[in-house]
């Protein structure tokens, strides 16, 4: 029995957390996983409620469970999301864009994943002013820039795909802080000889992800240009609403869609809860990994096969061009678990 904290967020939230509970309930009915869902406040409700985003009766709950799924939280997202991370030491955080069928995406063909460095850069939001001035500080150390180096290429190797990692920074402007990422990073690739390594600066990614996405595999960067990218990379396999994120460490992981709580759309039960049914389909695969779980990594595998067989059959929210609510697509991806 795994023991999921969920935190059900704000906006689109809540809708994409019930859609969550149901998959999470027939796996564990039809795919013999067991799990024992808790339901947390975090985020702008939980301001509202407790004065605290991120309160401590949360905090400790995520701390107690075997893996967290969090969906997306409104503008409190810096005081939840950026503490987790840091206190829980969640170091790696992984963006797959991958091509579905019939998506409105730009190009197809595509499987790749960006491995975002999560725990420094200007992310830990250290600023200060000064006479006038805005100051904030970016910190990118060898230590932090190794340890995500290395996942990225154990993720290359596991994957066993295109093999190929690509290190993007900024280090011909950032020559000390993102001059020391591409450094390490190239020291690192060393370890791989068989996996290709190339090197390309954030502009011509941000371009190539446009013109060429499908040549990519593993992008590994630091944690500002890793948010931006995963973004784009998302809209260029056929949008946010497809876009599932994990964020993971030594031994405890997080799990959430790489979108905010999308206020435009929240109550009307409109929104895609792909991305949040397929960082559940990642939870499956870490947890698996973890405890030598087979069942776990076939939940995983059925799982992406029901949500690739749903819209293959042309069954879609309307974000990806369909007219399905976020409820009638939850269950449709239940029937195809069968
Ligand atoms: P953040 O900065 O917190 O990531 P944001 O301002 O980038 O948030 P999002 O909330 O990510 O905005 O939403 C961006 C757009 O994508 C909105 O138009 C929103 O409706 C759409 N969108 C995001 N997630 C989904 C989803 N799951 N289903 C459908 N549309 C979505």
């Amino acid at each position: 029995m795994y023991k999921i904290s969920l935190i059900t967020g704000d906006g689109i939230g809540p809708e994409l957390s019930e859609s969550a509970v149901v998959i999470l309930d027939a796996i564990h009915e039809k795919l013999d996983v067991k799990f024992q869902i808790e339901k947390l406040l975090a985020g702008d409700i939980a301001l509202s409620k407790y004065g605290k985003a991120l309160p401590d009766q949360t905090l400790d709950a995520v701390k107690k469970s075997d893996a967290c799924m969090k969906a997306p939280v409104g503008e409190s997202a810096a005081d939840v999301i950026v503490v987790l991370r840091r206190l829980l030491n969640l170091y790696a955080n992984i963006r797959p864009a991958k091509s579905y069928p019939y998506m409105p995406a730009l190009k197809d063909g595509i499987d790749m994943v960006i491995v975002r460095e999560n725990t420094e850069d200007l992310y830990t939001g250290q600023e200060f002013e000064v006479d006038g001035a805005a100051v904030a500080f970016r910190i990118i150390s060898e230590a932090a820039s190794k340890k995500i180096a290395k996942y990225a290429f154990e993720t290359a190797v596991m994957r066993n795909q295109k093999k190929r990692v690509t290190c993007v920074h900024k280090s011909n402007v950032m020559r000390k802080t993102d001059g020391l990422f591409s450094r390490v990073c190239a020291d690192v690739a060393k370890q791989y000889p068989m996996i290709q390594f190339d090197q390309m600066y954030v502009d011509a990614c941000a371009m190539n992800l446009i013109r060429r996405p499908e040549t990519f595999d593993v992008i590994v960067t630091t944690n500002l240009f890793g948010d931006i990218l995963s973004d784009e990379s998302a809209e260029v396999v056929g949008g946010l609403g497809m876009a599932p994120a994990a964020n993971i460490g030594d031994e405890f992981a997080l799990f959430e869609p790489v979108h905010g709580a999308a206020f435009d759309i929240a109550g009307k039960g409109v929104a895609n809860p792909s991305s949040f049914i397929l960082s559940a389909k990642m939870m499956l695969d870490w947890l698996g990994a973890k405890h030598h779980d087979q069942k776990c990594v076939e939940a995983a595998n059925k799982l992406e096969s029901a949500v690739y067989g749903v819209v293959k059959k042309g069954i879609k929210t309307r974000d990806i061009g369909g007219d399905r609510t976020t409820m009638e697509f939850t269950k449709e991806i239940v029937s195809m678990l069968a």
